[in-house]
């Protein structure tokens, strides 16, 4: 019962962003995690020498990639991430 309209505030600086959040037939390469911390999903090939494994990390989103809005700063993703207990 945290949500808080965790995700809701990202996407409304442009159209693209919100798209790209919203994908339906595909999963979303950027995304809002449970704390509402904005998350991009990066690929990465060859990690540990498994140069034929993908593996995908997230990333966090400071800027809107398409449009540049700052979104969120490094503090606001430690106060989210990091809890407050
Ligand atoms: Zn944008």
């Amino acid at each position: 019962m945290t949500a808080q309209s965790a995700g809701n505030s990202f996407g409304a600086c442009c159209e693209t962003l919100k798209d790209a959040m919203q994908g339906e037939d595909f999963e979303p390469l950027i995304a809002v995690d449970d704390e509402g911390v904005l998350y991009m999903s990066v690929g990465l090939l060859g990690l540990d020498g498994h140069d034929d494994e993908a593996n995908t990390i997230d990333y966090p989103v400071f800027f809107c990639p398409f449009c540049g809005t700052k979104l969120q700063t490094a503090e606001d993703i430690d106060a989210k991430a990091g809890g407050t207990n």
